[in-house]
């Protein structure tokens, strides 16, 4: 992973190796096993990459509330969180719009363009969470 600038709102803007990219599918596609209650019979995993290069995993925890469901997303944030880890740099994807609300405010806080890493038709994309939010809120002021 490498810096390779600034976008247009100055934040941090990285960029990550093919290597890296297939390295957090593998800890994405692994920590499917942990959704809770399904045990990889359904839900969703996660997993971030760190500034410091590191992978934190998450598996979605799901409420029959559905309200109360913690997306694995948020599970992987709080997983990098907890290891004292809060500025992610990139995030596999695609993910659901409240997720990236969630993503985006991470950027908005540590002025990291974070990357949101999808495989289409068979070739992976980075794209910055700031191109996925075109009326963002709340605004950058
Ligand atoms: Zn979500």
């Amino acid at each position: 992973m490498k810096k390779i600038g600034k976008n247009k709102q100055s934040f941090d803007l990285y960029e990550l190796t093919e290597s890296e990219c297939k390295n957090l599918f593998a800890k994405q596609q692994a920590c499917l096993k942990n959704t809770y209650p399904h045990k990889g019979k359904g839900g969703y995993s996660s997993a971030v990459m760190t500034v410091l290069g590191h992978i934190y995993e998450g598996a979605s925890y799901e409420s029959d509330t559905q309200s109360l469901t913690m997306h694995g997303e948020a599970v992987a944030f709080t997983h990098a969180n907890l290891h004292g880890e809060s500025e992610v740099i990139a995030i596999t994807g695609p993910n659901c719009h409240i997720c990236k609300q969630l993503i985006w405010e991470s950027s908005l806080r540590s002025k990291i363009d974070i990357i949101v890493v999808i495989r289409e038709e068979g070739k992976i994309k980075q794209i910055p969470i700031s191109d996925l939010m075109p009326y963002p809120w709340p605004e950058i002021k």
